[in-house]
């Protein structure tokens, strides 16, 4: 177990920044999630703490000792790739041992460790089989067995799971974080689904265009970013511009468009232009002061998810029936708005 902590990464590819100052830390155990679009950075920051790239500047700590200058088989960290990386030649055994290759335990010692590892992975028996034998998912448990099999101290995971369809990726998931709760293992987990990282993560880091924007617990950056792309990039958001006529405490009034709403004003600063954020299942329709017409409705399967429209603004809000179009809606705030400074803090 150790602790991982990034300080200033930054890393320039020609004019692209693919990292910019980005400093995280994850402790002893903890299942750190990296999110972001394509290109923003995610895999570039990943390189730089395994050592399989060196940071302009910035450094990388482990267990408090600074790694930066170390090269990657002496940092203590495993790595899984969303191509597995497995090598076909070699049967799933010879892949795990492949991990133990640095090591000096003798055959007898790496043939049980093999043994523990296959076994671990839900994949006791598979040993001789080779690569291509393997469905996908099978591939995913052996390259993760073959990362656990020196013991890292940090655990890092690139998309290891954008290869496999829907219903496997969450049964995976589900699976990885009992296993690398089991172990207590230090990971980064970087991918580019919010709902992965939403529920894989004991805390989770959003990056754009090489930054990390913001990083907390799962359910704080969903239910209270303070950034506006955070807030877009976890769910479905809405975000309206207004401006703060009223704050108090934590009250605030806001006009928006042609109307006046009450949100959130706790520890807001006194800006005047703000966004309003709320997310659809804030709504309540069918009651309260406000009303929306409707534009469109799309089953979700549970429920409908609603477009409408608020004084030309966009609306999105779910109903548990098909609701009529184009007919004016009543709505109210189960959850009262926040306020997002538009440039995010
Ligand atoms: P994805 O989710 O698509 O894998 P990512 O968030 O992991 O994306 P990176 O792969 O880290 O993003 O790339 C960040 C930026 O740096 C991109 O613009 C990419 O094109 C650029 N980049 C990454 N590696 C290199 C390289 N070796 N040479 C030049 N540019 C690179």
């Amino acid at each position: 177990m150790a602790k991982l902590e990034t300080i200033g990464l930054t890393k320039r590819f020609g004019s692209v920044p693919a990292a910019q100052h980005v400093s995280f830390q994850v402790g002893e155990g903890e299942l750190f999630a990296l999110l972001g679009p394509s290109g923003c950075g995610k895999t570039t920051v990943l390189r730089l703490v395994a050592g399989l790239a060196q940071p302009d500047s910035g450094r990388v700590l482990i267990s408090g000792r600074d790694v930066t200058g170390l090269p990657p088989e002496q940092r203590g960290v495993g790595m899984v790739f969303q191509s597995y990386a497995l090598f076909p030649h070699l049967t799933v055994a010879g892949n795990i041992a492949y991990g133990l290759r640095f090591s000096r335990l003798p055959r007898r010692e790496r043939r049980k460790r093999v043994g523990e590892l296959l076994e671990l992975v839900g994949l006791s028996g598979y040993g001789g089989r080779k690569v291509h034998q393997l469905s996908h998912g099978e591939r995913q448990r052996v390259a993760l067995a073959r990362a656990l099999a020196p013991e890292p101290r940090v655990l890092l995971l690139d998309e290891p799971l954008s290869a496999l369809d829907a219903a496997l990726r969450v049964e995976l998931r589900r699976e990885l974080r009992t296993l690398l709760k089991r172990l207590s293992i230090t990971a980064v987990h970087v991918t580019h689904d919010q709902e992965e990282a939403l529920a894989i993560a004991d805390r989770l880091g959003v990056m754009r265009a090489g930054r990390l924007v913001e990083q907390g617990e799962p359910e704080r950056l969903y239910r209270a970013p303070r950034d506006p792309f955070v807030a877009g990039f976890l769910g479905r958001a809405n975000l309206w511009p207004g401006r703060v006529v009223e704050l108090r405490d934590e009250r605030a009034v806001v006009e928006v468009a042609g109307a006046r709403l009450p949100a959130r004003g706790g520890g807001f600063p006194q800006l005047e232009e703000v966004l309003v954020f709320f997310r659809p299942e804030d709504v309540e329709l069918g009651q309260g002061p406000f009303r929306a017409r409707v534009i469109s409705a799309e089953l979700l399967g549970d429920r409908w998810i609603v477009q409408a429209e608020f004084f030309g603004l966009p609306l999105i809000l779910y109903s548990p029936h098909r609701p009529p179009l184009e007919r004016m809606l009543r709505f109210g705030f189960r959850e009262l708005p926040r306020l997002l400074a538009p440039s995010g803090q």
